[in-house]
């Protein structure tokens, strides 16, 4: 296939400073929960980006001393020389497909409470550290000043050694100490670093020049500024001194990437922002600086990509989460296929696997830091090592991604689906508020599967033991899923709720079929993700009195993984729900329910016509149990559960389940750890 022409733009190579991107696809620095601990597994990754196409691909934040480390969290650290082959790997794998490689220095001030390290955090001036760490950051003196711009010269010097291109004076996303000395809130001095703006942009300039002196003959010298922190008058704002400090610096980068701050802004879910939603911001920026601008907004359309380059607002298509979900995606537009995007959803668990500390994960691609220790690379898939064919049952996001990957393979796969609809779960969450991008994991794989004439789906077919029997393939995949219960059951009660079998007792499930409520309603979210607070937005426009018990201190906790808890509980705030923290729902009556206070036990009643019971899921495995006693009769070889009907669990979770069992279909069974590990290295004494 050949490229559309009208897309010629976005391949034009684009010159910044002493080197040249091949394109206009900048990867951007991001988070990826591999890093220091992970570094093989990082490498690959990054590598496997620059293979899809992507001109430049950066590193995440990287620590450059250990007076400011980011433990428990897993970033980068370029601490001494001991740090530069793991980032040499990196830069290789990226030079390797004609990538450039980019390098972000953080020292994260008082974001950063040392807990490894045990040093005194340093900031502008005395400040506690962010979080609830009982650990206070001391200001800084003049000689600790020139010790945080020495070290940010070392730290490049050395990501020069390690072959990088291009290097960061970062400041962005209220993380960085160039950031904390530019904001009024933070820096309090009355010194030449404090007070005016000219005084308070001080270090961030001189860390920019230091940079550029050191290692600006080979490498490109980039700055990551927030031109607003979305805070009006009390931050930095686009209007005011976000302009300034452009207009202040425009040439003197190679390039500028602009975005907002802090990073729940700047990485906001669907459900709270469209595509684009950074550009009132950042347009600005281009009509300052004659230098190339990057900037991100969850971009996947190449038309909007060509109409933003036309229209003079960026020169290149920066982008975190669209080049996790699709590494490939500047090849797809490139090779004239780009109806192939796996397009981000922006549900953010790519960001939860940071904040847990683990190898990042994403929703939308389940090859996401498996290329390593898997092996597992997100286009290329082995062929198929026998000519068995696969039955898979349920047509979510599990069953949809198995039977995708099973064709990609070349098995030949037939999917049944009980209902009208493909995508399961995914389509039917899709519908609630503020989640149809949720839908492309369903638009993705359909479209890939519709290509295939080796995979054939058929809709309207419940399928029961004795159908299953008659397809007589060799190996049948449940994909069935789960249903929420009524029971309450779930992390707080170990018992069913008393009186939830004769109450007015509904799930997410009858909400999403369609039930109707009115008056008062408690919903009870004993899970925690997204389904409790989503549905109280939901029944709230429905027009019901909504009472949400959590026996959380806040609603949704879980998603302060994702960025979005705070903006959940201010909208629900904002729209009158009752949000009663603390509370375990012990009885359901007539007309009223029984909340126990979680730690006194203490009994308060609460009038309301239903309860919605958002407590936990149970697999819909019925055929499981009656399939398997059949099995000797027929030519059946294994009976897999996969999936929500194997364990409940999210989107991103049967997605990998559904692509783990086409990977591993007939491959050899490890009885030892099923992937490649990094060991932590012995000292020699
Ligand atoms: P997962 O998240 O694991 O993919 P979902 O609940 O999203 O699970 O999807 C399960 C799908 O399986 C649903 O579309 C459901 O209609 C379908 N399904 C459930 N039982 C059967 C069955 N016996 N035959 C065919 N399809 C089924
Ligand atoms: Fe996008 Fe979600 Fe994947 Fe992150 S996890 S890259 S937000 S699809």
């Amino acid at each position: 296939m050949t490229r559309d022409p009208r897309y010629d733009i976005l391949f034009e190579p684009v010159k910044i400073g002493p080197v040249t991107a091949k394109n206009r696809f900048y990867q951007v620095p991001h988070c990826n929960g591999m890093g220091r601990s992970y570094p093989s597994s990082m490498a690959e990754m990054r590598g496997v980006k620059a293979e899809g196409g992507w001109a430049v691909v950066c590193t995440e934040e990287v620590e450059i001393h250990h007076t400011s480390e980011h433990s428990p969290l897993i970033e980068g650290r370029m601490w001494d020389d001991n740090d530069i082959p793991g980032f040499a790997r990196m830069v290789e794998k990226i030079h390797e497909h004609g990538g450039l490689a980019g390098f972000q220095p953080a020292y994260t001030g008082f974001i950063s409470a040392n807990l490894y390290s045990r040093e005194i955090p340093m900031a502008p001036s005395h400040t506690p550290v962010e979080g609830f760490d009982p650990v206070s950051a001391r200001a800084m003196d003049k000689n600790d000043i020139k010790a945080v711009r020495a070290w940010h010269v070392a730290a490049a010097r050395r990501a020069q050694k390690a072959g990088f291109d291009i290097i960061y004076d970062y400041c962005g996303h209220n993380i960085s100490i160039q950031m904390h000395f530019l904001s009024r809130r933070h820096n309090t001095r009355i010194d030449e670093y404090g007070g005016s703006l000219e005084n308070r942009s001080r270090l961030f300039r001189e860390i920019l020049s230091d940079i550029k002196d050191a290692v600006g003959d080979s490498c490109a010298i980039a700055v990551r500024f927030a031109v607003d922190e979305l805070l009006g008058s009390k931050g930095i704002s686009c209007d005011a001194e976000g302009r300034d400090i452009v207009e202040m610096m425009a040439e003197i980068p190679d390039l500028w990437d602009v975005n907002v701050s802090e990073w729940s802004n700047d990485s906001s879910t669907s459900r709270f922002s469209e595509q684009n939603a950074q550009l009132p911001y950042t347009a600005f920026v281009k009509q300052v600086t004659n230098k190339p601008v990057v900037g991100v907004g969850r971009h996947t359309s190449p038309d909007t990509m060509v109409s933003l380059v036309k229209n003079g607002v960026l020169d290149m298509i920066g982008a975190a989460r669209p080049s996790i979900a699709d590494p490939f995606l500047p090849r797809k537009i490139e090779e004239g296929r780009p109806e192939d995007i796996r397009e981000c959803i922006g549900c953010n668990i790519c960001v939860s696997a940071d904040f847990r500390a683990i190898p990042m994960r994403c929703t939308q691609n389940p090859t996401m830091a498996e290329e390593w220790r898997k092996g597992w690379h997100p286009e290329y898939i082995p062929a198929n090592k026998s000519d068995d064919t696969v039955l898979v049952i349920g047509a979510g996001p599990s069953g949809l991604e198995c039977a995708r990957a099973l064709g990609q393979r070349g098995y030949a796969v037939t999917m049944a689906e009980a209902t009208t609809e493909l995508g399961g779960r995914v389509t039917r969450e899709s519908r609630l508020p503020g989640l149809s991008e949720w839908a492309r994991v369903r638009d993705y794989r359909e479209s890939q599967i519709l290509k295939m004439i080796n995979v054939e789906v058929y809709m309207d077919s419940r399928l029961k033991a004795e159908d299953v029997l008659e397809f007589d393939a060799a190996h049948v995949v449940l994909a069935t899923g789960s249903s929420w219960r009524t029971d309450g059951m779930g992390r707080v009660n170990y018992e069913p709720i008393a009186g939830s079998a004769t109450g007015n007792v509904f799930t997410p499930d009858d909400i999403m079929d369609g039930t109707r409520l009115a008056g008062t309603v408690v919903i009870f979210d004993d899970d925690h993700y997204y389904m409790g607070g989503l549905l109280a937005e939901k029944l709230t426009h429905d027009g019901c009195q909504v009472l949400l018990v959590t026996p959380s201190a806040d609603v949704s906790s879980w998603t302060h993984n994702t960025l979005e808890q705070v903006r959940i509980q201010t909208r629900l705030l904002e729209m009158g729900v009752d949000i009663i923290a603390h509370r375990n729902l012990v009885a359901i009556k007539s007309d009223c329910v029984d909340l126990a206070c979680v730690f006194t036990d203490r009994i308060e009643t609460r009038v309301c016509n239903a309860v919605v019971m958002v407590s936990s899921r149970l697999p819909d495995d019925d055929l499981y149990y009656k399939l398997t006693p059949l099995m000797d009769k027929s030519s059946i070889k294994t009976v897999t559960r996969i999936g929500d009907c194997l364990a409940p669990g999210t989107i991103a979770a049967a997605v990998y389940e559904g692509h783990r069992f086409a990977r591993e279909l007939d491959e050899p069974v490890s009885d030892g750890v099923p992937f490649r590990r990094e060991l932590p290295q012995l000292a020699e004494n």
